[in-house]
């Protein structure tokens, strides 16, 4: 799958706020947003032209891919499929994207980075309801038990990350047994548990056109 191999920070500065995309850096001084206040790039520093209403919705699409580090074929499946149901386009796309799985474990707080929970899952350190699930994709239902198990180092690693990012807290939707790495789905997400600032219906507008 192809996937995104340049400076991550750059992503954060271009949308002028932490997407948490480096782990252990973005929760220090380090991070490059807090560091350099402007968008990246030659004219970063200069007042731009205010944006079109088009770029407005391009960022904002740009935003929530960064967010959840999807390529740009994958969230046109996820709005293709939230285009189709009976909900809202937009709160429907945005809740498929929180109940991935490499989601569920940034939102316990078990890794720093949707990267980071990525690989654990890859690595086939990720149980869902007792079977070992190695999709990040995959698609958490109400009532899931999630459970990390693997040798003591990796869940040493996991511990750590807790205690870094534990001001993020545990999304609402979620309930999180953190001194035994485990964790529960106890409602599908609602719009109002996406903290993130999203305009989702710049995005349902552009790919309405
Ligand atoms: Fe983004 Fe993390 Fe870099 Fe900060 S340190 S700019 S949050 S990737």
């Amino acid at each position: 799958m192809a996937k995104y191999t340049g400076p991550r920070c750059r992503l954060c500065r271009r949308e002028m706020m932490k997407l948490f995309l480096k782990g252990t850096r973005c929760y220090t001084e380090k991070c490059g947003v807090s560091r350099r206040t402007f968008p990246p790039g030659q004219h970063g520093q200069q007042r731009g032209a205010k944006l079109s209403n088009y770029g407005l919705q391009l960022r904002e699409k740009q935003k929530v891919k960064r967010i959840y580090g999807i390529m740009e074929r994958q969230f046109r499946r996820y709005f293709a499929i939230a285009a189709k149901s009976k909900g809202v386009t937009g709160k429907v796309l945005l809740q498929q994207l929180e109940r991935r799985l490499d989601n569920v474990l940034f939102r316990l707080c078990f890794a720093m980075s949707h990267m980071q929970a990525r690989q654990l899952v890859r690595h086939g350190a990720v149980y869902v309801n007792g079977r070992r699930v190695n999709i990040p994709s995959f698609s958490v239902e109400e009532g899931d038990m999630i459970e990390i198990k693997g040798r003591e180092g990796a869940r040493k690693i996991i511990k750590a990350n807790i205690e870094l990012s534990k001001d993020r807290g545990v999304a609402p939707w979620l309930e999180g047994d953190l001194e035994n790495l485990k964790g529960k789905v106890l409602r599908l997400p609602d719009r109002d548990d996406i903290q993130m600032p999203i305009q989702e219906q710049l995005i349902v507008e552009l790919y309405s056109k």
